[in-house]
């Protein structure tokens, strides 16, 4: 079943990842479809963060397979994971904190990987102009000299999704992205999540129950690493599984 052909962007199919044993991710099936924002909820140590790593390659799975635009992904490297489409952004922010934005953003952008170490390479005007639409994305224009270490803790965030968003992902992972937030902050991750599945589709692993509600298309509950449930919003908050093992308290 796992070898014909989808239409959705992403399909994970009987994922499974076992550590000595173990199965931290055990048999999941997972379809994201274009432009879609899929959020994934679940108690500390479901499993959340291993399905991410499995995505991008960080971590090998046992079983099972990963479609993404019907390339299998479980056997590729991850910088061929990064180059086939799909960007991932960790809990903790991995900025360069004595650049500025600017230049985060720049050694960021695919072709100025080569450039690495030797910042003064010529901007062509391509590469100015999506740097400069991802700065107004991000709400960082105004900062784009300053050095990373001066942003707040959610710009920083902000930052790290724009360094994936100068690659075009066609799908992002982002992991907790507004934890440690403010409320304006988290207010305006919303808006960026809601500009940036104009393009392209997104999951997202996330705690703040009033954050998922303002942000998902669909919800996935993750529980013991299996699937619990899967749906809108109102259907999660509604399922007494749910309430039972997580939303209770
Ligand atoms: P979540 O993100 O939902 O809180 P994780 O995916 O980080 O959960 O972890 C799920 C479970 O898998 C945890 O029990 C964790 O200890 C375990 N785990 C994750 N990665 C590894 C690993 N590389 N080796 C062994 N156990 C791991
Ligand atoms: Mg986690």
């Amino acid at each position: 079943m796992a070898t014909t052909n989808t239409d959705y962007l992403l399909a994970i199919e009987d994922l499974t990842v076992s550590f000595d044993g173990f199965k931290a991710v055990d048999a999941v099936n997972l379809y994201v479809d274009q432009g879609e924002l899929r959020v994934i909820i679940g108690p500390n140590g479901a499993g959340k963060t291993t399905i991410l790593d499995l995505i991008c390659g960080k971590t090998k799975s046992t079983e099972g397979s990963i479609k993404f635009k019907n390339q299998e992904l479980t056997n590729m490297r991850e910088h061929q994971i990064v180059r086939a489409g799909v960007g991932r952004k960790f809990q903790t922010p991995s900025i360069y904190e004595n650049l500025t934005v600017l230049e985060n953003l720049e050694i960021s952008y695919p072709w100025g990987r080569t450039v690495f170490g030797s910042l003064k390479f010529k901007r062509d005007e391509k590469v100015q102009a999506r740097i400069d639409k991802v700065a107004e994305q991000i709400y960082l224009t105004d900062q784009l000299d300053m050095e990373a270490e001066f942003l707040s803790h959610g710009q920083k965030q902000w930052l790290e999704i724009g360094m994936l968003l100068v690659q075009e992902p066609e799908l992002i992972l982002l992991d907790e992205p507004v934890a440690g937030m403010s409320f304006k902050e988290r207010e305006a991750t919303a808006a960026l999540l809601k500009e940036i599945v104009k393009e392209r589709s997104v999951i997202i692993i996330e705690h703040d129950m009033e954050f998922v509600a303002r942000i998902a298309n669909r919800v996935t509950v993750l529980h013991m690493g299996k699937i619990l449930a899967d749906g809108t919003m109102e259907e999660i908050q509604s399922n007494e599984k749910v309430k039972e093992v997580y939303l209770g308290h």
